[in-house]
């Protein structure tokens, strides 16, 4: 794979890449003004007909870098009736996001974008792919179950997206995505993108893509840097009332509390919407109805708190998040630097924190050296980890007489207080 290292550059320009006045319209009325480098190094190659494999982290605007090409290049449907384009996705919420993305960015043009994924009636998706579309986003196995029934065919398809790759092989898609990509037309052209490119993938690109280009844009320094990032040592039965106490001193304008199971995400919703006004949760075993009305609820604002686990948290995009708590470590280190990039996003201010318990050490540095850098330690007075206290034994209590629990001195007296960081959001 040809390794193209971005050159630092002046900052480019929309009109620079070669695109139309229709496109470069509705870039405009998207609010986007400058291409951001994933965008100006992808665009140029994905017209030129290249397979690429983009790398860039989070937030950094990949969906449209492959959806801007897609849409300068799609042929009238008298040339092309069938479906042109297909993008695979990981997630459901992800296929509606890209699906947004083509609608804002081909406003005013008659084109057609459909989302197919599982938890919806099939015979809905099988309607609007009769009445006709160009483009195709969806999750892999939906969209395997629609090639088998013939209601989705391949034959015009002449670009194939592979949008965060690193995550469709996580959760499993590889055998799917597999038998998607054999029955897509060989000529076509292949655009992969992830965040991080490990060795599964790099086998992928090599074995389905033709001379696949390779820009890489994300920074050894994986975590956004705007993002301020902390972790707590706490008990783990006091998880909990540490994660009350903390969104009581943060107040966040949206924050999404990440754990690691549904069960367990389930649980602290409940226990949260108990005590706090605008609590939500998302997860796998929710129907599709309810994500989806969760989702709507925290894009438009009108939800503050999201408890989420990993695979449906993955690649959301709403502006408006101003902090990240992982109540749980995450399980993979990728997923720490996926979770803390809901934040911060297109330059945003953020803040991130880690619950870390006392056995969870290795996991810690594990993360650090993962994003290349320390994680500060942040306290909330009282909620240090700590043994529960035993009592200290005095010769009183030799003599027959109660044990006194003599005070102890505040853990952790030596070190500095943390700064505070709540912050004007
Ligand atoms: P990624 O897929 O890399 O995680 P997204 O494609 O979801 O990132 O984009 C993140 C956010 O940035 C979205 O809200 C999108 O509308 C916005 N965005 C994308 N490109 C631009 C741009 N050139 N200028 C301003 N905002 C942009
Ligand atoms: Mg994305």
């Amino acid at each position: 794979m040809a390794d193209t290292k971005p050159a630092t550059q002046t900052p480019a320009r929309f009109q620079d890449l070669g695109l139309s006045k229709i496109m470069l319209a509705s870039l405009e009325q998207a609010g986007y003004q400058q291409p951001t480098p994933i965008q100006a190094g992808l665009i140029p190659k994905a017209l030129d007909g290249l397979d690429v494999v983009g790398q860039a982290q989070t937030g950094t605007g990949k969906t449209a870098a492959f959806v801007i090409p897609i849409l300068e290049q799609l042929m009238s449907p008298k040339q092309a009736p069938g479906v042109q384009a297909l993008i695979l996705v990981p997630t459901r919420e992800l296929a509606v996001q890209v699906r947004g993305e083509v609608e804002k960015l081909s406003a005013g043009r008659r084109i057609h974008c459909v989302a197919l994924y599982g938890g919806k009636p099939i015979r809905g998706q099988i309607e609007k792919l009769r009445r006709g579309t160009q483009v195709v986003v969806g999750t892999p196995g939906r969209v395997l179950d629609h090639i088998g029934r013939r209601t989705l065919v391949l034959d015009d398809v002449w670009c194939v997206v592979l949008d965060e790759a690193d995550r469709m092989l996580d959760i499993g898609f590889r055998p799917d995505i597999e038998k998607i990509l054999r029955r897509c037309p060989n000529d076509r052209q292949t655009l992969l993108l992830s965040a991080t490119v490990p060795p599964p993938i790099e086998r992928l690109a090599q074995r389905y893509m033709f001379e696949p280009e390779s820009l890489n844009f994300s920074p050894t320094e994986i975590s956004v840097e705007t993002i301020e990032q902390f972790y707590f040592t706490v008990d783990a039965i006091r998880k909990f009332d540490l994660l009350v106490r903390l969104l009581e001193r943060e107040q966040p304008r949206q924050a999404i509390i990440f754990c690691r199971t549904k069960r367990g995400t389930q649980k602290i919703y409940e226990r949260l919407a108990k005590r706090m006004p605008s609590v939500d949760c998302i997860h796998g075993d929710l129907q599709q109805s309810a994500r989806d009305r969760v989702m709507s609820a925290f894009r438009e604002g009108k939800l503050q708190l999201l408890v989420a686990t990993d695979v449906v948290g993955r690649g959301i995009d709403v502006s408006g998040i101003s902090h990240i708590i992982n109540f749980d470590t995450p399980q993979f280190c990728d997923d720490y630097v996926h979770r803390v990039g809901r934040t911060g996003r297109m330059g945003r201010e953020g803040v991130a924190y880690t619950f870390v318990t006392t056995e969870e050490g290795g996991e810690l540095t594990r993360i650090e050296q993962r994003i290349n850098r320390l994680l500060k330690r942040d306290e909330m007075p009282g909620f240090e980890a700590t043994a529960p206290p035993t009592p200290i034994v005095t010769p009183a209590t030799a003599l027959g007489q109660p044990a006194v629990e003599k005070p102890q001195p505040p853990a952790n007296l030596a070190r500095r207080p943390p700064r505070r960081h709540r912050r004007a959001l």
